[in-house]
């Protein structure tokens, strides 16, 4: 069979090679001037490649199409993906939180090992040639345009990747195929960025990172997401870091006029339990200022803002603080309010969420249902993650998937 694969991301890459694996013609198409420049981005330029786990503790981390990747990821695996990089010579390792890197540190390698295995698997690799439309006749896929010119193919799989970081060739091409062909797209919206916050606290403490604390979204009493305990920082606008990239994956579809968020500085101590230590710690302070009560308890350019939320004077007494102060305090270190304002937009965001509604896409082979000869993998599908190394395996297993169609 002549097969087309559209994209040379991590998808098409993996995809192309295991088609051609199989003794099929494969020509893959690449609109940039070289292979998998997201790729060279990730992990900031480590590439975290996978998760070193598999099954339910997987799914845990897929936030949209759980149900729809459910199979690719038994098909192919976090550990057939580490097999394939071993197998090409690229050495791997496990860090904290299962997360597998090259041993090298260094991205191009996993970019290497994609470009080895397809030049082995002998695919025939066009650079500098974006697909302008996919060539449909009596129903089925016949071929694809590049630069002006038609090329026939028996099957034709699209590997186009999402919209953020446009710079890197995801400019959301592969929406328009589907939608020309019949196939709604679930709007895409940005997933795992930073999030822009209604105040002028951030600039204050710009720069500021916090550890071991959560953030918790909530619509009106309702807790949308609340995140583990993790790392966090302020920006100029707002937040980041990792605990707020997994939450704005569970907020970007919300509307932001009834949504809070709520950092909890302390979440290892139960609200009471808290009380109790303050007011240990103002009983051992006696007269000393708030400003130490408060820099006992949190990093010292919080506690301006903390003084004025609590509206208090930080040269006034501890032990002064009445009851009432007392617990607005604790009240302020478990749910310290903030009103997001949006999103960051589609340039900063590590994935997109949305893309081609799963409805009309088999999950057996990831085969469109309404063009029998059509294929969707990786980020263009209506999938995301959280980070950790799951959008990659997500792309692989999905094209491992198609291929077994061949
Ligand atoms: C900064 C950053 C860091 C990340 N870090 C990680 C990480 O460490 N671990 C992880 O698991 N995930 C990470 N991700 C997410 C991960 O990179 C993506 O989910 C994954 O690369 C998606 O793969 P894909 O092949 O579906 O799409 P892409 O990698 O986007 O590839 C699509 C390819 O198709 C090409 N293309 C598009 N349109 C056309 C056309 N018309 N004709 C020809 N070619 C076309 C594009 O140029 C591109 O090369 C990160 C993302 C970013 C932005």
């Amino acid at each position: 069979m002549k097969v087309c694969v559209i994209g040379g991301g991590a998808a098409g890459m993996m995809c192309a090679t295991m088609i051609a694996r199989k003794g099929h013609q494969v020509t893959l198409f690449e609109k940039n001037e070289k292979l998998g420049k997201k790729i060279y981005i990730t992990g900031k330029g480590r590439c975290n490649v996978t998760n070193a786990v598999v099954g339910n503790e997987f799914l845990q981390n897929v936030v949209s199409g759980k149900k729809f990747v459910m199979g690719a990821i038994t098909r192919f695996n976090s550990s057939d993906t580490m097999s394939f990089f071993e197998d090409v010579g690229i050495p791997l390792k496990i860090e904290r939180g299962n997360r597998v890197f090259p041993v090298s540190d260094k991205s191009n390698d996993i970019i290497k090992g994609l470009e080895k295995t397809m030049q082995w698997a002998g695919v025939e690799v066009c650079l500098n040639s974006a697909v302008d439309e996919i060539k449909v006749n009596g129903g089925l896929a016949s071929g694809v345009v590049v630069n002006g010119k038609t090329f026939e193919f028996d099957r034709v799989v699209v590997a186009t990747g999402g919209i953020s970081y446009a710079s890197t060739g995801s400019t959301g091409d592969g929406y328009e195929f589907a939608k020309a062909v019949g196939h709604s797209i679930i709007e895409p919206v940005p997933a795992l960025c930073a999030i822009r916050l209604k105040t002028d606290e951030c600039k204050k403490v710009e720069g500021l990172s916090l550890k071991n604390v959560t953030l918790t979204s909530k619509v009106g009493d309702k807790v949308v997401y609340k995140s583990d305990i993790g790392e966090m920082l302020f920006t100029a606008h707002g937040i980041s870091g990792p605990i707020v990239l997994s939450t704005s994956s569970y907020i970007n579809r919300l509307d932001f006029k009834e949504l809070k968020l709520f950092i909890d500085f302390k979440p290892a101590l139960s609200f009471d339990a808290l009380q109790v230590r303050l007011d240990r710690d103002i009983a051992e302070l006696k007269a000393k200022q708030v400003s130490t009560l408060l820099e006992g308890l949190l990093p010292k350019s919080l506690v301006p803002l903390f003084a004025k939320r609590l509206d208090v004077l930080l040269t006034s007494k501890a032990n002064q603080l009445d009851r009432e102060k007392r617990k607005k305090l604790a009240m302020l270190l478990k749910n310290y309010e903030f009103i997001p304002e949006s999103l960051e937009d589609f340039n900063q965001a590590v994935v997109t969420a949305g893309g081609i509604n799963l409805k009309e896409i088999n999950p057996k082979y990831m085969k469109s249902k309404l063009v029998p000869n059509l294929y969707f993998i990786g980020e263009v599908l209506d999938i995301d993650a959280l980070t950790g190394g799951f959008n990659l395996q997500l792309a692989f297993s999905t094209a491992v998937t198609c291929a077994s169609d061949f």
